[in-house]
C-alpha cells in the first residue's frame, strides 16, 4: 500500500480485492528517472511481465521502470522509501516460487533489471569476471569462455535467467556437486539499499575477514532486502575433457551406491550426478521433439553422471569406463550409454532438462523442490511415493533432480484423465510429502527459494529465533518494508 499524502485515483474494484495503483504524480516522478522509452505503463506490454511461469500467482501493477545505470536504481529506490512504494526486482522471470512478481494490489512497482547489462570486466589472471545484474546467465558463461575460463553455475533457464535473479535466490543447478551453489561462486556483490544508498563491494578477494560478509545478506534473499547491480564472480579453468555416460539402475539405492564409486574414482571431476524415473524418459519420448531412447531395454531408474578432466577428454572417458566397470562388477549397472560426442552429450542432458517441460501435456502436476541428506535420497523417495500413492493411488510421481546433493524435485503428475480428485488433494498430496521431508530433517526450498509459495511453511522449518532474527535484519535494513513486499516474511 502507498503511503502518500497524494489524493489516490486508479482505484478499482476487482471482484472482492481492492486495487489500488500509485497516484499519476508519483507514477510521472518515477517515469523521469528512468526516461518514458524506458517505463513500460501500457497494460498489454506491461502483461509478460506479470506472467509467471507456474501461472498461480496473479499479480498488478500499473508501472514497470527499466533502469540502465546504479544511479538510476539508486533513485528510484530514494523515491520509494520516500513514498513508501514497494519494489519488485525482477530479472528472467524465469523463478518458480512466484517471488519476482508483486502482489494484486496494483500498488507496487516491478523494477527489471535486463537493460543493466554489461560485463564490466574479466580477469583472466584473476579468475574473476564483474557483471551487472541484468546479464543472463548464459551470456556470463559465454563472457568467460571468451577469456577462456569457465563461469560453471548451470541452470536448464540460463538463457533467460539472469545472474542477479541467480544470486538473489542463490540457484544450484547441475554442477553444485563440483562446484557449489550460487553463494559459493561470488566474491562481491554492489548492491541498492532500500533507501538508495549504494554498497561498493565488487572485490575480487578469496580471503577477508574484516568483519560481517555483507554480501551475503543479499545472496538468496530474493530481493527483500536490497537490489543487486553488479557482482564479481569466481572463475574456473575450462576442463580440457569431458565425459557423458547415461546409466540404468534397478532402484534408487543402487543409484546411491554408484554415485559413492564415481566420487571414489573420479572426486571433484565428478561434476553432474542426476536421477530420473523410467516415467520421465517416457514423458520425454511421448513430448520431446526428436527425443530417443538412449538405451536398448526400458529401465526402471536413469543417472545422467558427467566427469571433467583438466588433463583431457581421454582421461575424462578413462574415469566414466572404471566407474562404470565397478558398477558393473557390484551389480548395479543394467545398461548404459556413454556419449560418443557434445551433440550426443548435449542430447543426453536435453533429456535431464525437459523433464518439468513435459510434464506439462500431461496435465496439472504438483511440484516439491526438497532436499534430504544424500544417504536418506532412496528411502525419502520409497516412503514419499507410498505416501502420496496411499492418498491418489492413481497420480504418477516423476521424482526427478540431482542426487549428488540431495535435491530432489518429487513432482507429481495428475492422474490419467479426471485431475479433479488429484487437485482436490493437492494441500493433504503436499502436506504429506513435507511431512516425509521433516521427518528426514530435510527442507522444503531446496533451490528455488521460499517466494509467495511457501511463506506460510517457513515457520515449520524454521525456529522461532531464527525467525525473529530474519524479522530483526529485514527491519533494520528494510524499516519501511518496501524491498519485495510479502516474500519470504
Ligand atoms: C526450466 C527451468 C529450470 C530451472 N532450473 C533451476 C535449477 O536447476 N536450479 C535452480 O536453483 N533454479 C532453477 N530454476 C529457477 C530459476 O531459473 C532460478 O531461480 C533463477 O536463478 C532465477 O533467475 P531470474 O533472473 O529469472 O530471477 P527472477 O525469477 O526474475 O527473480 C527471482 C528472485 O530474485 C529477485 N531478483 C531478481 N533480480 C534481482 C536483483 N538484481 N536484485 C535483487 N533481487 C533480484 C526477484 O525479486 C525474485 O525474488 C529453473 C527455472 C526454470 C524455468
Amino acid at each position: 500500500m502507498l503511503r502518500t499524502s497524494t489524493p489516490r485515483r486508479g482505484v478499482a474494484s476487482l471482484g472482492r480485492a481492492m486495487t489500488v495503483s500509485p497516484p499519476p504524480d508519483l507514477i510521472a516522478g518515477f517515469v523521469a528517472i528512468v526516461g518514458v522509452a524506458n517505463a513500460v505503463t501500457d497494460p498489454g506490454a506491461i502483461r509478460p511481465y506479470l506472467a509467471e511461469r507456474r501461472g498461480s500467482f496473479p499479480g498488478a501493477t500499473s508501472l514497470v521502470l527499466r533502469p540502465q545505470t546504479v544511479a538510476e536504481v539508486s533513485a528510484i529506490m530514494a523515491l520509494a522509501q520516500e513514498t513508501g512504494t514497494g519494489i519488485v526486482p525482477q530479472g528472467g522471470n524465469t523463478g518458480l516460487v512466484g517471488a519476482q512478481v508483486p502482489d494484486g494490489s496494483n500498488s507496487q512497482v516491478i523494477l527489471a533489471l535486463d537493460r543493466l547489462n554489461r560485463v564490466r570486466s574479466v580477469d583472466p589472471d584473476g579468475d574473476t569476471i564483474t557483471v551487472e545484474a541484468g546479464v543472463c546467465l548464459a551470456s556470463v558463461k559465454r563472457a568467460a569462455e571468451k577469456a577462456g575460463r569457465l563461469f560453471p553455475l548451470s541452470l536448464a533457464s540460463e538463457e533467460t535467467a539472469q545472474i542477479g535473479g541467480n544470486i538473489s535466490s542463490n540457484a544450484g543447478g547441475t554442477a553444485v556437486l563440483a562446484y557449489g551453489n550460487t553463494r559459493d561462486l561470488v566474491l562481491g556483490l554492489e548492491v541498492v539499499l532500500p533507501g538508495g544508498e549504494v554498497i561498493d563491494g565488487l572485490r575480487a578477494l578469496r580471503k577477508d575477514n574484516s568483519g560481517y560478509d555483507l554480501k551475503h545478506l543479499f545472496i538468496g534473499a530474493e530481493g527483500t532486502l536490497g537490489v543487486i547491480t553488479a557482482a564479481t564472480l569466481k572463475l574456473f579453468p575450462i576442463p580440457r575433457g569431458v565425459a557423458t555416460a547415461f546409466v540404468a539402475v534397478e532402484r534408487p539405492a543402487d543409484a546411491l551406491a554408484l554415485f559413492h564409486i564415481a566420487r571414489g574414482i573420479a572426486g571433484l571431476d565428478l561434476t553432474s550426478f542426476e536421477f530420473m524415473p523410467r516415467i520421465a524418459l517416457d514423458f520425454c519420448l511421448r513430448h520431446l521433439d526428436g527425443a530417443t531412447d538412449p538405451l536398448r531395454e526400458p529401465h526402471p531408474w536413469y543417472v545422467l553422471l558427467e566427469v571433467s578432466s583438466g588433463r583431457s577428454v581421454a582421461s575424462a572417458r578413462a574415469d566414466i569406463d572404471a566407474i562404470l566397470g565397478e558398477g558393473h562388477a557390484a551389480g548395479l549397472v543394467r545398461e548404459e550409454r556413454v556419449a560418443d560426442s557434445t551433440g550426443e552429450a548435449r542430447a543426453l542432458w536435453r533429456l535431464r532438462y525437459s523433464i518439468s517441460d513435459v510434464q506439462r501435456p500431461e496435465g496439472v502436476s504438483l511440484k516439491h523442490d526438497v532436499a534430504v541428506p544424500i544417504k536418506d535420497v532412496p528411502a525419502f523417495l520409497e516412503e514419499a511415493t507410498r505416501a502420496v500413492l496411499d492418498l491418489v493411488p492413481d497420480c504418477r510421481p516423476v521424482p526427478f533432480g540431482h542426487l549428488g546433493d540431495g535435491n530432489v524435485h518429487f513432482n507429481i503428475s495428475q492422474p490419467v484423465g479426471d485431475a479433479a480428485l488429484f487437485m482436490a488433494a493437492a494441500k493433504t498430496i503436499t502436506a504429506a510429502v513435507h511431512e516425509v521431508v521433516a521427518r528426514f530433517r530435510g527442507s522444503i526450498a531446496a533451490e528455488h527459494g521460499i517466494g509467495q509459495m511457501k511463506r506460510a511453511l517457513l515457520p515449520f522449518v524454521r525456529s522461532d529465533v531464527e525467525l525473529a532474527t530474519m524479522r530483526k535484519l529485514k527491519a533494520v535494513l528494510d524499516p519501511k518494508g518496501i524491498m519485495n513486499p510479502g516474500k519470504i516474511l
